[in-house]
């Protein structure tokens, strides 16, 4: 399919509350959205990088690479697959997020030129995906509690917990204390260092599903000493960009899981591959998300469908963060900790164009 134009916007998406992480406190998200045009089609794709603070990238730095870089290499082209798109690419190291919002517009249009949806494109196995509750740093424990008490109650199949520090063991305590069933898992958003080993070794009291991402967001080999010397799974986030970390972070006997995230990893080429090489290996993934609007979310929700991916998501409906959502359709739960990818052709969500307008801070059209 020859690409005819693509569009790119630099939104900035108001939350409905400020989230806390390790490294910030955000009261809006910064994203880039991408409208590629093709056979008299569109699509829509998503890298949500925000600021540089998860990873190098950030929005800002994604639109300029995308429009100085990225999108001149893709337009005027015939592109068949996503292995083509990325081979385009390849020559641009790194800036994933950037990559992402091509990638997956390219496969949201595939996906509507074959009239699919995006989901059964990918080879899901049902439209069906298992959901979690994400809390982030809240004032007090007992503010948690009540969070996570809900969550219990609406039936959450896991539970995660940002974890930071100050803001780690006694709260970890807290809540097992209250909810000794829960499945619960910490991320630690590459908040700490291996001199914090022996705070990690207090974490194998309380049960954890696992730890996401404990030490620095590019590191492989500190992550391997920590899990020589902590009983409860390591799970790699921002250290796992491409199947080649995959392999080495499998390699190096560090994880129990992955989290694949579209965006830091280059789009849905290459979370599905790293996704496949995982199941070769007997590594399970759950898929991450990056508070992206309803289009990201939809396409987070697609590749949530393959068969690899054993634990819940973090894929969100979209009232937990947006209201309303940059895009139509917006994320709702078809059942307690349930989420359904829709059947109509690609990923199933576009941005409402009022609502674009008013979030935009630049714009720019590339052609031929
Ligand atoms: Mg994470």
């Amino acid at each position: 399919m020859r690409i005819d134009r693509i569009d790119v916007y630099r939104v900035a998406m108001p939350l409905v509350t400020p989230f806390r992480t390790a490294f910030a406190d955000d009261t809006a998200i910064e994203s880039v959205l991408v409208r590629m045009e093709g056979d008299g089609l569109f699509g829509w794709g998503e890298g949500a990088p925000n600021l540089p603070t998860y990873s190098p990238e950030s929005a800002a730095g994604a639109f300029v690479t995308i429009r100085q870089y990225l999108a001149p290499r893709l337009v005027g082209r015939d592109i068949a697959s996503g292995e083509e798109l990325q081979a385009l690419l390849a020559p641009i190291k790194g800036n994933r997020f950037a990559k992402a919002a091509l990638d997956l517009a390219w496969w949201d249009l595939e996906a509507r030129r074959r009239g699919m949806p995006l989901w059964r494109l990918l080879g899901g196995k049902g439209p069906d995906v298992m959901v979690g509750a994400d809390f982030g740093v809240q004032d007090t424990i007992d503010e948690l509690l009540a969070l996570v008490a809900g969550a219990v109650a609406d039936g959450f199949a896991r539970i995660k917990l940002k974890f930071r520090p100050g803001w780690d063991v006694d709260m970890v305590a807290a809540v097992r204390g209250a909810f000794p069933d829960a499945t619960i898992h910490v991320d630690c958003n590459s908040g700490f260092t291996l001199a914090d080993t022996p705070m990690f070794e207090k974490l194998d009291a309380f049960n954890l599903a696992m730890i996401e991402q404990p030490l620095a967001h590019d590191d492989l080999v500190d992550h391997a000493e920590l899990a020589r010397r902590i009983a409860t799974p390591i799970c790699l986030d921002e250290s796992v960009t491409s199947v080649d970390k995959a392999r080495k972070a499998i390699d190096l006997g560090i994880v129990g899981y992955i989290n694949i995230k579209n965006g830091r990893v280059g789009g849905l080429t290459n979370a599905v591959a790293i996704h496949d090489y995982c199941r070769a290996a007997g590594i399970p993934c759950w898929v991450g998300g990056m508070l992206e609007s309803a289009v990201g979310s939809r396409h987070n929700l697609a590749l949530a469908t393959l068969d690899n991916f054993l634990y819940p998501a973090d894929v969100f409906v979209s009232k937990r963060f947006y209201d309303p959502d940059l895009a139509g359709r917006e994320v709702v739960h078809s059942a307690p900790s349930t989420l359904t990818a829709p059947e109509t052709p690609g990923c199933g969500s576009e941005p409402i164009a009022e609502r674009l307008e008013a979030m935009t801070v630049e714009h720019v059209e590339i052609r031929p």
